[in-house]
């Protein structure tokens, strides 16, 4: 019997030492942060927080031991990130984004470039090291893979070859991280560009690595009803060269997107469950206290119960299916396109409902401002959004790899390898250009 869902000493230890500094560092200053009504300052709150997070080795925890990060598998990882997300899940959206920026490396980069910039990250011996992951644009994400050169992902990168070096101007929207803490730009930004403008999205995009101190880039900050601890900026690029080196998968820039989506679209998911958790903690413990008047504290009314039992059952099976999806994940190397996307999918949507359930026992106490259950629902209406939004980007992959003969019902249950390859894109993109 291989299937085995109890954790081991170690992972008691991750987690338990992961709730302790959630509750003890992050709470405090995630309370504090999120009240600030200036994004910016919400975010620079959170920077004592990150330096601690950092001196444990959290943000470089999942790079691999090779470039001198932590080596953490993608199911420790999850354990981990659902007691931060319980708590505050902007916090470690800050975390995961350093991992969305660096991890395409190891996918899709030479030995050179990991070497040089995921080095940069684990060895640069400062706490407050930031990387950003630039793909999001204001005319349309979810339509990166469209085959109009026209469409989709519009920062352009022209070759200058005579220079050695690609010049990008354009726009992106919403990217997480990528202002770094001064405004400035992150250490490092991994931005999805067009490098060829007469090829469409599954052609012409690529991947290149922008260095804070590049000059023609502009950042403002987007302020935001949910995850207000992490920042999320417009950035306007103005004939920024960049080294050729810095370029990678070249023709290939879908591909990076679709995996790295799947990498994070798992722990999306269980930022949701966790979410999901920490209203479930307070309605269960409101439940047994909260007597409306009564002789009784509210639980022991049918309707209640009922309601609890399945709110419960729905956080126990999606946090399980994040632990597949993981599992899957490690092994083989986040090729779990399909898996990744019905994870993110299924548990963005559904906690975000149950977190409403949980306000449903709750009652009306439950938009006091003074009670956490309001924070948890701005931050649970971001899950389907995020991410690759649900509706278009997650469903599509997934849509994309039942189509190809080689899915059957029957892959991820046998851990069945399955390699994503460019002809499960573009499913749903309407062809012609508007
Ligand atoms: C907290 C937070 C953190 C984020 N972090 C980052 C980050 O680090 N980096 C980054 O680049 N982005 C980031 N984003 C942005 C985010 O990941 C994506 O931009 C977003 O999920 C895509 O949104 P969308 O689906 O609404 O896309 P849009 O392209 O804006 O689509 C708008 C609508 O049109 C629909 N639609 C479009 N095309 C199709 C189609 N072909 N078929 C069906 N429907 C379609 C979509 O489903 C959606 O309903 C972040 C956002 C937030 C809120």
């Amino acid at each position: 019997m291989s299937i085995d869902f109890e954790l081991t000493a170690e992972q008691k230890k991750l987690k338990y030492g992961m709730r302790e500094f959630a509750q003890e560092v992050v709470r405090p200053a995630a309370e504090r942060a999120d009240a600030l009504t200036d994004p910016q300052e919400a975010f620079l709150a959170m920077k004592p927080a990150f330096e601690q997070a950092s001196a444990m080795g959290l943000p470089t925890s999942f790079l691999p031991k090779k470039y001198g990060g932590g080596g953490l598998s993608n199911v420790d990882f999850m354990i981990a990130a659902e007691e931060l997300c319980a708590v505050d899940p902007g916090f470690p959206t800050i975390v995961l984004v350093n991992g969305l920026a660096l991890m395409p490396l190891t996918w899709f980069g030479s030995e050179q470039q990991c070497e040089k910039w995921i080095g940069q990250a684990t060895s640069s011996g400062r706490t407050d090291y930031l990387a950003g992951w630039v793909v999001s644009e204001r005319g349309g994400t979810a339509n990166f893979d469209h085959p109009s050169p026209t469409a989709g992902i519009q920062l352009v990168a022209d070759h200058d070859k005579a220079n050695g070096e690609y010049v990008l101007n354009g726009e992106k929207h919403w990217p997480c991280n990528a202002g770094g803490w001064d405004l400035q730009g992150a250490d490092v930004n991994l931005c999805i560009v067009r490098t060829d403008r007469t090829k469409g999205g599954k052609e012409g995009l690529s991947a290149i690595l922008v260095e804070r101190g590049t000059p023609g880039i502009e950042y403002e900050v987007i302020d935001k009803i949910g995850h207000r601890t992490c920042q999320n900026v417009t950035m306007t690029f103005r004939d920024v060269r960049v080294p050729e080196e810095n370029l990678f998968a070249h023709g290939d820039g879908d591909l990076v997107i679709n995996r790295n989506f799947t990498w994070s679209g798992s722990v999306a998911s269980i930022a949701a469950v966790g979410v999901a958790r920490g209203a479930y903690q307070f309605a269960l413990n409101w439940a047994r206290t909260f007597t409306g008047g009564g002789a009784r504290p509210i639980i022991n009314h049918q309707a209640v119960g009922n309601l609890l039992t399945e709110i419960a059952a729905k956080i126990e099976a999606a946090r399980y299916m994040c632990w597949k999806a993981a599992h899957y994940m490690d092994m083989y190397d986040s090729e779990g396109q399909a898996l990744g996307a019905m994870n993110k999918t299924f548990c963005g949507d559904l906690m975000q409902s149950v977190v409403f359930d949980c306000m449903r026992i709750v009652g009306v106490n439950a938009v006091d401002k003074k009670f956490p259950m309001e924070k948890y629902y701005r931050e649970s209406l971001i899950f389907p959004l995020y991410d690759a939004g649900n509706l278009a980007m997650q469903r599509r992959k997934a849509w994309g790899v039942m189509a190809d003969a080689e899915f059957s019902p029957d892959t991820f249950v046998d851990c069945d390898p399955l390699q994503f390859k460019k002809s499960m894109e573009g499913y749903g993109v309407m062809a012609e250009v508007g």
